[in-house]
């Protein structure tokens, strides 16, 4: 059981999770890209129930027909995407978090929308699309 927190970069919107984080990765995918302005994303995966904002309303909106993402609303810093299929998860962005370093990924998804010139070091399993469920 973890308690983390977080927020954006102007500190207009906060957060905090409680629970077992169950997922760590990199996101190469082309929707993360764009929302983030950047060429990955890495996030975690903490319970929805544990999840709440505690300061301040993030904006809220549809990247795809499945998914919420959040994000401040004063500053832009991207937050939280929730998909339908997962009701009870709440991916946060991992670079918001207060401290991303105790929670470094275990694989990168969605290498299939990599853009060619990022390159990882890391050693890590990467996957084409999603990591297969165990
Ligand atoms: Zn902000
Ligand atoms: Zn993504």
């Amino acid at each position: 059981m973890s308690r983390v927190e977080g927020g954006c970069y102007c500190g207009a919107v906060r957060y905090e999770a409680n629970g077992e984080c169950s997922n760590t990765m990199v996101c190469h995918c082309q929707s993360c890209r764009r929302v983030a302005a950047a060429p990955v994303v890495a996030w975690v995966t903490f319970p929805g129930s544990g999840f709440r904002f505690t300061k301040g309303r993030p904006k809220e909106f549809k990247s795809s027909a499945q998914v919420v993402r959040t994000f401040c609303p004063e500053c832009g810093t991207p937050l939280t995407y929730r998909h339908d299929s997962s009701a009870d998860a709440i991916d946060i962005a991992t670079c918001s978090l207060d401290e991303p370093e105790r929670f470094p990924p275990t694989h990168h998804s969605w290498l299939a929308h990599d853009l060619r010139w990022v390159k990882f070091g890391d050693g890590l399993p990467t996957f084409q699309e999603s990591r297969p469920q165990p």
